[in-house]
């Protein structure tokens, strides 16, 4: 007696890309609503089962869909925005500001159903992704008929859809609550990477994905400078640090995982994470080597994700596959590392259990849900087949196979595409909204890239408060002399502090743009030892010289802030026109004067090397009040110079650096402080 189902699936390579990699040729595929009811030898379940239809693939191949374990899909609006940068300048300079102006629900939700499009004709039938309104996310990807981890991130930063923190975590409970049970979404929580979260968050986000059950998706030690940092800030890599606020308490889906040590691997195992191999978004942002095949061999669940199509840029399982099996044979020097069979072992049934869906899909086997393709490899660039080893098949999959040649894609019984025709999107009306937003960005970028200032918002530099500078400087010789001058009783000394300091100047080609100081103090004790470092930036406005008495400077500082990125990175993102490098030894004196409050600077320049200068300076945010004291400073630097025999008239550092030093910055003022 035959047993009904809804669907068999005949005459098929079916590679079930179970635990025993069974294959069948030819073989069938059972299909009862949502799941599969059988998978074996064509004529044993033909005999079996009564379907009211039956496919015949035409001896194509059926496998698992594929499962791209980390993405963000929306990015494929951002894709081709900004290339051939780092990671820190693309993710801070380009993509976080871009996405503060433009990502809502209706950005988000074009991305996702482009993307879905995208995915749906390479062969994916499930996905994780982590990206800003998850539920634009999920509401697309459901349309769309695919299933997928969707995380809602949550970050430090003030994100498009949240300005806080706060706000995002109370979101991602709301966004969970929602989703969670959905037969093909599955809601998660993604506080983005320990270094963009604070601990507080990192618990806060695990607490909830413990709470509900759900994945807790993150970014792992992608680059060698997080884990640098890292071990700088804590004392610690990152996996350890990340445990110690307890992310692992949740089913973490780990992506990246660039640089992690034997011991963290082991922790990562121990605490059944699962991990996203990204190799596309790792070779081009030059994040480095995933010790993949040590992580395989320990046996930790290992997918293989395209990462956000504005670091890759497509979401082309295929050649991901194929990178991630190049890639380690190139990285071990050895050539049987990670054989094709293994790759795709990681792009099917690893990586649903590295998002913790291995119940659910994955491979073809009974129970597990309909999440299946037909892959044709009767194809001019996949010939001839050989059939004497049964790994052939997988080896034509993965080196010759092209995501094209996927002809039908079924998720969750449902088919999405038949023949190459897609059932439940339509790419084109996507495609004309997409090329608008494009037109809109590029605007906004071209504008930002004119402004020295905007660029500085954009990263969250400063806030905007001008302030107003007055300042006067002179070249001494003998300091000695200005330091018994300030010990005179007209002058009261408030506090004393010894720096040293390394300012870097960026020069723009407009001066009106004014300058960029990049300073790093070194705070001296009274033994002489760096009791600590600060790292601050400026954006110096131009100099308004004439209106005060002549030898005084005012200047407009615009911006002041804490510098948090590197010297490196401010350079790659500002793209100085050129730099001037100053280094001094500082005593700073805050003193009183007339009843007015005013810094004494006394500083010995040792970089270029211009000897001794004193500086009389006070800032303050009233144009009139930096008129009186502008009046002040020359008596009080006459006061300082009276007894020096040289008192040279008052001089301006910039002057004297464009006179003594050899460099060729004949345009902008730095007006060193
Ligand atoms: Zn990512």
């Amino acid at each position: 007696m035959t047993q009904s189902c809804d669907l068999i699936l005949r005459n098929a390579i079916v590679l079930t890309m179970d635990d025993q990699l069974k294959q069948y040729e030819p073989g069938a595929v059972v299909i009862d609503g949502d799941h599969i009811v059988a998978v074996g030898p064509e004529p044993d379940l033909l005999a079996q089962y009564a379907a009211p239809e039956t496919i015949d693939c035409l001896g194509r191949v059926v496998m698992p869909g594929l499962v791209n374990a980390h993405t963000h899909i929306p990015m494929t609006l951002l894709r081709g925005l900004a290339d051939d940068l780092r990671l820190d300048v693309w993710l801070l300079g380009y993509m976080m500001p871009v996405e503060r102006e433009f990502v809502s629900p209706d950005f988000v939700r074009l991305g996702s159903l482009l993307a879905c499009t995208e995915l749906i004709r390479s062969g994916v039938t499930c996905f994780a992704d982590m990206y800003y309104y998850e539920d634009s996310v999920a509401q697309a990807t459901a349309e769309a008929g695919l299933r997928a981890v969707c995380s809602q991130t949550v970050l430090k930063f003030p994100a498009p859809d949240a300005q806080s923190y706060e706000e995002s975590l109370a979101a991602a409970r709301e966004f969970i609550t929602r989703w969670k049970g959905h037969p093909l979404i599955v809601p998660s929580i993604a506080p983005h990477a320990p270094y963009t979260c604070t601990e507080e968050i990192l618990r806060a986000c695990a607490a909830l994905a413990v709470e509900f059950d759900v994945p807790l998706h993150t970014h792992i030690a992608e680059t060698a400078l997080e884990v640098e940092n890292s071990r700088n800030d804590h004392g610690m890599p990152v996996v350890p640090w990340a445990k110690k606020q307890s992310i692992f308490d949740a089913k973490v889906l780990a992506a990246h995982c660039v640089h992690v040590d034997e011991g963290e691997m082991f922790t990562l195992l121990h605490h059944k994470a699962g991990v996203a191999h990204n190799p596309s978004s790792n070779l081009k942002l030059a994040s480095g080597f995933a010790p993949v095949t040590r992580m395989l061999q320990l046996g930790l669940n290992v997918g293989i994700g395209t990462d956000g199509p504005a670091s890759n840029n497509d979401l082309d399982m295929f050649e991901e596959v194929r990178l991630a099996a190049f890639i380690a044979k190139a990285h071990t020097g050895d050539p049987t590392s990670l054989p094709a069979v293994t790759a795709l072992s990681m792009a099917t049934r690893l990586g649903a259990k590295a998002l913790h869906l291995g119940h659910l899909t994955g491979s073809l086997e009974p129970g597990k849900r309909a999440d299946l393709i037909l892959v044709d490899l009767a194809q001019l660039h996949n010939a001839p087949r050989f059939r004497r080893d049964a790994d052939g098949v997988y080896a034509q999959l993965v080196y010759a196979g092209k995501a094209n040649d996927v002809s039908d894609v079924m998720v969750n019984g449902r088919w999405l595409m038949r023949d190459r025709q897609l059932l439940t999107l339509d790419s084109q009306d996507l495609l004309t909204h997409a090329d608008e937003y494009a037109r809109r960005i590029d605007t906004f970028l071209v504008a930002r890239e004119k402004s020295v200032l905007s660029k500085l918002v954009a990263i969250g530099g400063a806030t905007e408060i001008e302030s107003f500078e007055v300042q006067a400087k002179v070249a001494i010789s003998e300091p000695a002399l200005v330091i018994e001058a300030i010990n005179q009783p007209e002058i009261e000394k408030l506090h004393f502090r010894h720096y040293h300091e390394f300012d870097t100047y960026f020069l723009f080609d407009d001066p009106r743009q004014g300058t960029v100081r990049y300073r790093e103090d070194e705070f001296i004790d009274e033994q002489g030892s760096i009791s600590k470092m600060r790292y601050r930036l400026t954006l110096i406005g131009p100099a308004s010289e004439g209106q005060f008495p002549s030898d005084v400077l005012l200047s407009r500082s615009r911006f002041l802030a804490p510098a948090t990125h590197s010297l490196r990175f401010y350079r790659e993102y500002f793209k100085p026109n050129s730099e001037i490098a100053i280094e001094k030894d500082r005593l700073r004196w805050r003193v009183l004067f007339q009843g007015t409050e005013f810094f004494i600077n006394l500083d010995r320049v040792d970089h270029p090397p211009l000897g001794y200068y004193l500086e009389v300076k006070s800032r303050t945010w009233s144009r009139r009040d930096a008129e009186y004291k502008a009046q002040v400073i020359p008596q009080l630097v006459l006061s300082l110079c009276a007894s020096l025999e040289k008192a040279t008239k008052l001089d301006y550092l910039e002057m004297v650096m464009t006179e003594k030093s050899e460099s060729p910055h004949s345009s902008g003022n730095p007006q060193a402080e």
